[in-house]
């Protein structure tokens, strides 16, 4: 019989409980978690009477198994069409960008035809991310669209990140660009064309739903728990937390940043700590905003690619459902990225506040700065894993350090992988097995 400690109770953290207590050698499974509540960058904030996430979450996924299972722990979900548009010199163009080229102004869409079937960089292998979007779209789109908001949302040259993001991306048919060059708007990335999203209680119902779902007598969850020390020893592992208390576990599983992880375990070699240091992340923003009235439309996202406006994306909470809407008014969560040091970080309050209000103006969803009214500002340290071009190296020492030494990582930022929730469940399932095979 194993007592399993899992640090840190996000979505990952909660559904590897939830896979692990059928198994009969699991005696108990402890979360420990630093926040006042469960469910990591999974919560729903209220404020005011209001409900938002840590941005803009949906519910969808090609792994259909995880997506129902995700979508069985709800009490209520709305069933929701996508309506995502690019603001572009003013324009409404449909998302993907590419699905929609007959609504750039005349000059930037013979740009982007003639570059697409005309493309020198096609036959390349794309070793980097700019590479990618040169070789799959050509050189307009990309220069249009692709590079700038790439720009602005990874605040990371693309020229320093790797494929791992984006060598899923079907490329567009010369069929498909010439329909959509023409003036037919053509739906792309049909995975996530059809969502979810709970009817009630925001994104954090998922997590909650799990937590419902935890036997009592097995799992024990723990809020205000701050690992601060992870010792091995001979019969197992010593846990330390801020509060001073102190846990035993036959096996650690950590869905904690592998950072605050590796901070907290003992022994750890300088060289692993290196790896560490080198691993890039980006951490986010959400401005809750609010206007008197709705000059959005019935839409849900807009990205924004002008390097001019302070977020990248802006999405209306009023579309998730009537929970989520009150009368005449419209409520945006507004994403901004940034990194410790870099300017936005470096920006006072009142500057921030301005930069955002200013920037409704300038898309068009308020008449002047007064009518925007920011409600709330949640910051999340550990938002965006970076495929920079050391990834892939520093994640293999670093994974092969904690299997020597018995840890299992897991988690979006726990095994730093650009994971979303379908898939932290997928892997928390795999895992489940696998220690169960082994057990
Ligand atoms: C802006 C944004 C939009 C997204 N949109 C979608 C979407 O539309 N659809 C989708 O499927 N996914 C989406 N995701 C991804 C989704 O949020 C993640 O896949 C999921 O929440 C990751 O869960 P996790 O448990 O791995 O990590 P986290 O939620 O980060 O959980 C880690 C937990 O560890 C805790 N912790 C940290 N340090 C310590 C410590 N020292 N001691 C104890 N506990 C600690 C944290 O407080 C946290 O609760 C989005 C993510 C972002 C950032």
């Amino acid at each position: 019989m194993k007592k399993v400690v899992i640090l840190g109770a996000g979505l990952s953290g909660i559904s590897t409980a939830y896979f692990l207590q059928d198994f009969d050698w699991v005696e108990s499974v402890t979360l420990l978690e630093k926040e006042s509540r469960p469910g990591g960058l999974c919560r729903t904030i209220e404020k005011d009477g209001y409900l938002y996430d840590i941005g803009p979450h949906i519910l969808f996924s090609k792994d259909k198994e995880m997506l129902e299972l995700m979508l069985s722990v709800l009490e209520e979900k709305n069933d929701l069409k996508r309506s995502n548009k690019i603001l572009y010199k003013q324009r409404q163009v449909q998302y993907p960008f590419e699905n929609d080229l007959s609504k750039l102004p005349e000059e930037d869409l013979k740009y982007c035809i003639n570059a697409f079937n005309h493309n020198p960089y096609e036959d390349y292998e794309a070793t980097n991310m700019i590479q990618f979007f040169l070789k799959t779209f050509g050189e307009g789109i990309t220069n249009c669209y692709l590079r700038p908001y790439n720009e602005k949302i990874w605040k990371y040259d693309p020229a320093f990140m790797n494929t791992s993001m984006v060598d899923r991306i079907p490329k567009p048919t010369q069929e498909e660009i010439r329909r959509s060059a023409a003036g037919e708007t053509v739906d792309g990335y049909l995975h996530q064309l059809y969502f979810s999203y709970p009817t009630t209680g925001g994104i954090e119902s998922v997590p909650n739903g799990f937590l419902r779902k935890l036997r009592p007598q097995k799992c024990h969850v723990y809020t205000e728990k701050a690992v601060t020390g992870v010792r091995k020893n001979d019969d197992g592992y010593s846990i330390q937390v801020e509060d001073g208390s102190t846990y035993e576990a036959d096996l650690v599983i950590s869905t904690m940043p592998v950072q605050a992880l590796t901070e907290a375990f003992s022994g750890v070699p300088d060289d692993i700590h290196k790896c560490v240091d080198g691993l890039r992340y980006n951490s986010i923003a959400i401005s809750f905003v609010r206007t008197p009235y709705d000059l959005c439309g019935e839409n849900y996202a807009f990205m924004i690619p002008d390097r001019n406006v302070i977020f990248h994306r802006i999405s209306k909470m009023d579309f998730l459902g009537s929970a989520y809407h009150h009368g005449n008014e419209a409520t945006y969560m507004v994403e901004v990225t940034y990194r410790k040091n870099d300017k936005v970080d470096a920006m006072s309050d009142e500057e921030f506040r301005s930069k955002i209000c200013r920037g409704m103006v300038d898309i068009g969803f308020a008449h002047n700065e007064e009518d925007v009214s920011i409600l709330d500002i949640t910051k999340y340290e550990y938002a965006y894993v970076i495929y920079d071009l050391n990834h892939s190296a520093n994640m293999e020492k670093i994974r092969n350090y904690y299997r020597t030494q018995g840890v299992v990582l897991n988690g979006r930022f726990g095994n730093f992988e650009y994971w979303n929730m379908d898939r932290i469940l997928r892997e928390s399932f795999e895992l489940s097995k696998r220690l169960n095979e082994f057990a």
